[in-house]
């Protein structure tokens, strides 16, 4: 385990917030997403003014942050979590439209 994961478990040690808090950051990536579906690519804010598309990379970054902590907790494995993408990107060649 490297230092910093050491220091992940140590500050965030409950599992159960851990999920919940995942499950919440998912939910403002879908809603972030939605937003730049409906407002386009190149919507700022009506009051912080940023770019849409700058909020769904930041929501983005809150899930990759939650998967770094349950990597650190050995609840997900990285190799596996690895193996899971190359799997969607293969299915999604079976059928994505281009
Ligand atoms: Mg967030």
């Amino acid at each position: 385990m490297t230092e910093r994961q050491e220091r992940l478990v140590k500050c965030f040690p409950d599992l159960n917030k851990n999920l919940e808090i995942l499950a919440e950051e998912c939910a403002e990536v879908i809603q972030s997403k939605s937003k730049l579906i409906r407002f386009g690519l190149n919507h700022n804010h009506h009051v912080t003014g940023r770019p849409a598309v700058d909020h769904l990379q930041d929501e983005i970054g809150d899930v990759l942050a939650m998967i770094d902590i349950l990597v650190a907790q050995q609840v997900l494995d990285p190799d596996e979590l690895q193996a899971a993408k190359e799997r969607k990107l293969k299915k999604l060649e079976s059928w994505y439209d281009t």
